[in-house]
């Protein structure tokens, strides 16, 4: 990663957050610029070329495997799911892309992207947005690996990102390497190879999605990026929409519907089916198919911890599913006396802590404590149902997921959905809970759920917040 001190940041204009050139006194639409203070946004963009070649020179023998096998398979089908390039998207890319005659004259890479807002300084309400990239021809084991991720861009400050200033320049730059492509030096050939690149999907959480795609929150009518589900308002107090099951009376959204939508409701200034400008993203990339659920927020900060947290909590104490303080006294006494392996990093905490639980401690309770620990405890339907849970999330994650175990799993994770509403209430069909019944045509788009998820850039977002506290 390049030292983050050398270089310049553009401050963005307080109204319209469009670009404020160096010590220009308005903004491009013509605000005044004002004093800079600390309520002002900033954004900072990386070199690409030079850390994309440097990652490709480095690994380029395993690169040039990957582009091999992405020539050799992206007419035949996947009998299963290994990884992300099994997926159709990735596929019925290449499938196009490779008959294409003269297109075999160079190497193509896919690229994926990611970015979630982090908190940085505690006095004011300031937070980084990171925007991340790795590519998808190295081998799984080390396209995640803090060394291959590069780090493209930065926005800091009190406001959001406003997504088509903080991407113009990124994607100007994409759209060259897309085209004329990025010369690379084989040392064993010594000859230069071209590298076209193309950007294949992004992965966020659901705020993250809404912003990059400029589409209304969950909380909003037609909130999924997914489908057409509208969802229902809930007459209580707050904004709270839910998503009660509805089995596949809603169309799915294909990815020409949506860049329609974004263009009339660009054109019309009001929103479309839930979505409210056009983003630039959507020249680039495909929604939804590129546009994955990321379970990490989805199924681990979101419905687990959801459904844990409300079987402790006292405010349930009459409802079937509560476990009593005692109960959960001999629970926690038997989850921090287990003795986990050297490669599961944290020990695993008390459920009094369960709101502060880590992704990683929930995929443990869900994939191996849980059950043990609740059977006898939790009611049967209960138990069962999260069992459902465990086992669905158990085959979407596997190395190998072959095609009847994923018709399995589709069908185990419909129950669950559909068991929600009369085990947990009206309230607890969240989005969350809506976007697992996704989940199956997904791993078919994208293969395997931990090929796509945030988990692959949460070791970046703490090495760039030491980085960048550094610079300030
Ligand atoms: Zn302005
Ligand atoms: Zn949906």
């Amino acid at each position: 990663m390049p030292s983050l001190a050398n270089i310049a940041k553009v401050r963005v204009c307080s109204i319209c957050t469009k670009k404020i050139e160096g010590d220009a006194t308005e903004c491009e639409d013509g605000h005044p610029a004002g004093r800079p203070s600390k309520e002002d946004s900033y954004f900072i963009e990386l070199p690409l070329e030079p850390q994309l070649k440097m990652i490709i020179e480095e690994n380029l023998s395993e690169i040039f495997g990957g582009c091999r096998k992405q020539v050799l398979e992206c007419t035949e089908e996947a009998s299963s799911y290994k990884d992300i390039t099994d997926g159709t998207l990735y596929k019925n890319f290449y499938k196009e892309v490779h008959s294409e005659s003269g297109d075999r004259t160079c190497c193509h890479l896919s690229l994926m992207i990611s970015t979630d807002g982090a908190p940085v300084f505690k006095s004011i309400h300031c937070s980084i947005w990171p925007l991340y990239l790795c590519i998808l021809e190295l081998p799984s084991q080390k396209r995640y690996s803090v060394k291959n991720v590069l780090l493209i861009g930065l926005w800091y400050g009190v406001k959001k990102p406003k997504i088509n200033s903080f991407l113009e320049g990124f994607l100007c730059k994409i759209g060259m390497l897309e085209t004329e492509g990025l010369l690379v030096y084989n040392k064993w050939e010594d000859e230069f190879v071209t590298f076209k690149v193309h950007l294949h999907c992004c992965i966020c959480d659901l705020p993250g999605k809404a912003l990059l795609f400029l589409h209304k929150l969950y909380n909003g009518l037609f909130g999924c990026m997914v489908c057409f589900h509208p969802g229902v308002r809930l007459a209580i107090r707050g904004n709270v929409r839910v998503y009660p099951y509805a089995g596949d009376q809603y169309e799915m959204r294909t990815s020409e519907a949506t860049r329609q939508h974004a263009l009339l409701a660009q054109l019309s200034g009001t929103d479309v089916f839930g979505v409210k400008e056009f983003s630039v993203l959507h020249n680039y990339m495909s929604v939804p198919d590129g546009c994955p659920v990321d379970y990490m927020h989805c199924i681990l900060q979101g419905t687990g911890k959801w459904i844990l947290s409300a079987i402790v909590d006292s405010k349930n104490k009459d409802l079937a599913f509560f476990i009593d303080a005692d109960t959960q006294r001999t629970i926690n006494a038997k989850l921090q006396a287990i003795a986990v392996p050297h490669d599961m990093e944290r020990k695993p905490r008390s459920l009094e802590y369960i709101k502060r639980w880590k992704a990683t401690e929930m995929q443990h309770f869900l994939l191996y404590f849980g059950l043990p620990l609740l059977k006898g405890i939790l009611d049967d339907d209960h138990f069962h149902h999260l069992a459902f849970l465990t086992t669905g999330l158990w085959i979407f994650l596997k190395n190998e997921i072959s095609k009847e175990e994923l018709a399995l799993a589709g069908e185990i994770m419909r129950s669950f959905c559909r068991l929600m509403e009369p085990l947990y209430g009206e309230r607890s069909e969240t989005i969350n809970v809506h976007s697992i019944t996704h989940l199956e045509e997904q791993v078919k788009c994208l293969g395997p759920l931990w090929t796509h998820s945030a988990f692959a850039f949460e070791a970046m977002i703490a090495h760039t917040l030491t980085g960048f506290k550094g610079t300030r």
